[in-house]
């Protein structure tokens, strides 16, 4: 699967766990609304590890302060930083540590 492709899927999964978790509003509250509750909660975490899948296959760092792993990304300027705690994957820092900068 090519980039985009992986993109287009990756996004339209979402969109549609969107519109299910949508459509759960509609249950009473009880077992079968529990159930659906579950069932969404593991889609979510499917599709976050699709993702955390697909920007390793790019070649993306990951960092593994969650479960799933956060996915290291350009953040002010720099390279590879962790979006959730600010890990440096390049130079194994946290961000505020500018002396490894
Ligand atoms: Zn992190």
């Amino acid at each position: 699967m090519d980039l985009e492709t992986t993109k287009n899927f990756l996004s339209v999964a979402g969109q549609a766990i969107g519109l299910i978790k949508q459509g759960k509003e509609l249950l009473p509250q009880g077992p079968h609304r529990t159930g659906a509750e579950k069932k969404i909660a593991e889609a979510e975490q499917a599709l976050a590890l699709a993702e955390v899948r697909a920007a390793q296959s790019l070649g993306y760092e990951l960092c593994k302060c969650t479960w799933p792993p956060q996915i290291c990304l350009r953040i002010d300027g720099r390279d590879n930083m962790c979006p959730k705690c600010g890990y440096n994957a390049f130079h194994g820092t946290k961000l505020g540590d500018d002396a490894a900068f």
